[in-house]
């Protein structure tokens, strides 16, 4: 255990702490522990240069905003006084607490953070690649911010041809921004309405679950919702296989019966898991849930359920909702708190209530902002005495187009 003593607000500490990952959690952890922890080594190891707003792309995708409005150098947002590697991580010895990198070289810790965010693996999708996003009427606006310009390239093209049938896709694992597909269905079906041509498309959505989404309540709100615009719902459904020269879709259904569409455009949204280097770790969850797919946290804590000295945070972790930057909002203090607690021995105060949020863009110009967590059946948590959680409303849209970036800004910095 490292030495460690209080002074202030400030923990003196020679602790090696290493964050893996320098994304929305990692660098608001970068943040909060170089302000907290005195003396401490902190190295935050992220091989990008650039800072990608990811909530931004659904917007580029529909488009409302221009590509650059979502990239900021990570420079911006570093913390002095920590060391910053470019060589990704591919290894970690959770035994002998180490981490190792491409370049050949490795990092000893006492604490750890894992935040890493997720893999997108498209190739669970026979025929997918990323390349081909912007081709073939094929649109995924998760692949990046050059995917998403791409999507929206895609959409222009669909529409500006005057019909035919878009497909929508949700796959069989959890996701990042679980509202991002729903989104993307209706600001595409928005711009379609802002033609005189809404008869001449057919849209469809396909999900590999009964319901639309984890929220009960939200859940049968869109179920409402797209049987009144007239989107078909496919449940049970999910994309197995893609044939871009002869657009046509592959899905896989529960008892592994098949079904092939053809599309004029498709969103695809890829199965997503933790990294592979995570996954080949003994930081993976070993039984349960997220067996073999994702952290092994409490997703309370946010402790490592097995290492102590390890924390999980942002989109690599195993829990029921999250994978929001919303989440990571509400995850930063909890585990910034934990590990002050853990390095002075002492029993760990704070706990994650699984707060997560979604600005759920139901036309362009309007959106309902969900907000909820954990307990009585993912309650409502609402922020904003002037925004009803059940209402559409342009309010929520503005939080969405103008107020989210800053405030997500600010957490990078570690001020919220
Ligand atoms: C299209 C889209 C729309 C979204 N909309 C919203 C929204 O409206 N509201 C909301 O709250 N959230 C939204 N999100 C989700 C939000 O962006 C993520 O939940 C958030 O970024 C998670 O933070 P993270 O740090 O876990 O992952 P990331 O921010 O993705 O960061 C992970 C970092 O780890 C780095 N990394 C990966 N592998 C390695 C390695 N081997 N070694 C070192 N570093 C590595 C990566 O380079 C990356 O910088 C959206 C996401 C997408 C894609």
């Amino acid at each position: 255990m490292p030495i460690s003593s209080v002074m202030a607000d400030t923990l003196k500490t020679n602790a090696r702490v290493v964050i893996l990952g320098g994304g929305a959690a990692g660098m608001s952890m970068a943040n909060r522990l170089a302000s907290r922890l005195n003396g401490a080594s902190i190295t935050v190891v992220e091989p990008r240069e650039q800072h990608n707003y990811q909530p931004g792309w659904t917007l580029v995708a529909s488009g409302v905003w221009e590509a650059p409005q979502t990239l900021r150098p990570n420079t911006d947002f570093r913390p002095a006084g920590i060391k910053w590697l470019t060589s990704p991580a591919t290894a970690i010895d959770a035994d002998q607490r180490s981490v190792s990198l491409a370049d050949g070289n490795s990092l000893d810790y006492d604490i750890l953070v894992v935040a890493t965010g997720l893999q997108l693996n498209y190739d669970m999708i026979d025929g997918m690649s990323p390349d081909l996003i912007g081709s073939n009427g094929i649109g995924s606006v998760y692949a990046s911010l050059d995917a998403a310009a791409r999507t929206n390239e895609s959409i222009e093209q669909w529409i500006a041809q005057g019909g035919g049938q878009g497909v929508f896709t949700s796959p069989q694992t959890a996701i990042k921004c679980a509202g991002a597909p729903i989104k993307m269905t209706f600001t595409t079906l928005s711009r379609i309405k802002d033609t005189a041509n809404r008869d001449n498309f057919q849209l469809d959505y396909f999900t590999p679950s009964g319901g639309m989404f984890s929220q009960p309540w939200v859940s049968d709100f869109l179920k409402q919702r797209f049987d009144d615009e007239g989107i078909r719902r496919n449940h049970h459904w999910h994309l197995s296989a893609i044939e871009p020269g002869a657009k046509q879709a592959q899905f896989t259904a529960q008892d592994g019966g098949t079904e092939v569409r053809d599309y004029d455009f498709i969103h695809v949204v890829p199965p997503m898991s933790a990294p592979d280097f995570v996954k080949a770790s003994d930081l993976i969850a070993a039984q349960g849930p997220f067996q073999g797919e994702w952290l092994d946290t409490d997703i309370h804590t946010m402790q490592h359920l097995r290492y102590p000295e390890v924390f999980g945070i942002g989109d690599v972790i195993g829990a029921p909702i999250n994978k929001t930057a919303a989440s990571v909002k509400a995850q930063a203090p909890v585990v910034e708190a934990n590990i002050v607690a853990f390095l002075q021995d002492k029993p760990l105060p704070a706990r994650h209530n699984g707060y997560t949020s979604c600005p759920l863009i139901t036309d362009i110009g309007k959106a309902m902002l969900v907000e909820f967590g954990y307990d009585n059946d993912m309650a409502f948590l609402p922020s904003f005495s002037f925004i009803d959680p059940k209402e559409e409303s342009w309010a929520a849209w503005v939080l969405k187009d103008y107020l989210l970036q800053p405030a997500y800004y600010a957490m990078l910095e570690g001020r919220v």
